[in-house]
């Protein structure tokens, strides 16, 4: 099990590490071509950002080299924004006094529909955690309702248990996005205080369940920005480095969600670093030489400028036109969003802007039949 991995590491030592890499260990981890995560602590380090052209350089041929010239584009289907947790950073935090709402069928199929007509052959379904209204029996009759009109269905909703990954991957469920938000304990604790999600292990321990239900890819990743952003990369990447070496029938994904403003709250939450898109680039840069194989996936969260210049460094997959509330596309679009998107463009617009980089949009990246 990963715990097992996880706990050979202490997270003042790793800051430690990372903080007095100096620039001849950088260029030794730029130099070598199998990179350990020796190299990609040097990468993530301060002492790396000034060598930030000839890693994005790097990244560009590695990615191109294993991806083509290609984005995968994906779109979210909010659910439901009902949830039983405290997550300080979220809209739909349970503390939070938002009208509630969960879709209903008819309701599914309309917003499953809208996004159907934007191209998108590749959706996302996202829920809060609210066993009683969106449990595994709700999720399941939702793959069951959308699965004629999607080639790939992804999900992001709360950790389960081995049998139920099982049969939901049964009923057509491809990916699952679990992220752990920060591998530091006690700072998981003070961002997560209440709820099922407050069990730090129990959500450590997800992607173990995932691979023993033989998942078809599975998606990680830390909320930049509740903890030192270098640390949580590094275990990040050695939670990828051992599930690959565990479960290498599954695919794996990495996304970077920075920390963006909720609407409603007046309590301004102070976080524990800042990342200055510099350090992103450094860090999406990090992740491919590190791993050529991984998907690297950049959300609306960030601005159009911003994604319009990593096309070409490293992401291999993008959303558009994303709606963040439930019925967002077309059943309630007033409805309030977990969290404010940057990117508003249309899932046409972004197509457009990645042909003009010559690059290729790819709505459709398998065919469930093939398998
Ligand atoms: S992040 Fe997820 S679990 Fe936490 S409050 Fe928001 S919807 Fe609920």
């Amino acid at each position: 099990m990963f715990k097992d991995w996880f706990d050979r590491y202490a997270w003042d030592t790793v800051v430690g590490d990372i903080q007095e890499t100096t620039p001849q260990r950088v260029e030794q981890a730029l130099e070598t071509s199998k990179r350990s995560l020796d190299d990609f602590k040097a990468l993530i380090s301060p002492a790396a950002l000034p060598y930030l052209e000839p890693m994005a350089q790097q990244s560009r041929q590695l990615t191109q080299r294993r991806f083509g010239k290609t984005i995968q584009m994906y779109a979210p289907l909010y659910l439901s924004n009902e949830c039983q947790n405290i997550c300080t950073y979220c809209a739909f935090s349970l503390d939070n006094k938002i009208r509630r709402k969960t879709l209903t069928d008819e309701e599914i199929l309309i917003e499953a529909q809208a996004i159907k007509k934007l191209g998108y052959d590749h959706v996302l379904l996202v829920t809060g955690e609210a066993n009683q209204t969106v449990g595994v029996e709700y999720i399941q009759h939702a793959i069951r309702l959308i699965r004629p009109l999607f080639a790939h269905i992804s999900m992001e909703v709360q950790p389960l248990d081995l049998p139920e990954y099982k049969t939901l991957i049964t009923e057509g469920l491809h990916t699952v996005l679990v992220y752990q938000e920060t591998y530091h304990e006690e700072t998981y604790k003070t961002h997560h205080p209440k709820g099922k999600k407050s069990n730090f292990r129990y959500r450590l321990d997800t992607p173990d369940r995932l691979g023993k239900a033989n998942i078809h890819k599975m998606g990680l990743g830390a909320l930049l920005g509740l903890e030192d952003w270098r640390a949580d990369s590094f275990f990040t990447a050695l939670h990828l480095q051992y599930l690959q070496k565990t479960y290498w029938q599954s695919k794996y994904s990495i996304s970077f969600p920075r920390l963006r403003p909720i609407q409603l709250t007046d309590e301004v939450h102070r976080f524990k670093s800042c990342m200055s898109d510099r350090e992103l680039v450094q860090l999406i840069c990090a992740y491919r030489l590190f791993n050529e194989d991984v998907e690297l996936s950049l959300s609306t969260r960030e601005t159009p400028r911003f994604r319009d210049h990593l096309i070409q460094l490293g992401i291999t997959s993008m959303s558009a036109g994303s709606k963040t509330n439930p019925g967002g596309y077309a059943v309630e679009p007033e409805s309030l969003e977990q969290f404010e998107i940057s990117d508003e463009r249309t899932p046409a617009q972004i197509s457009s802007v990645i042909r003009n980089q010559g690059y290729v949009p790819v709505w459709k990246d398998w065919d469930p039949s093939f398998v």
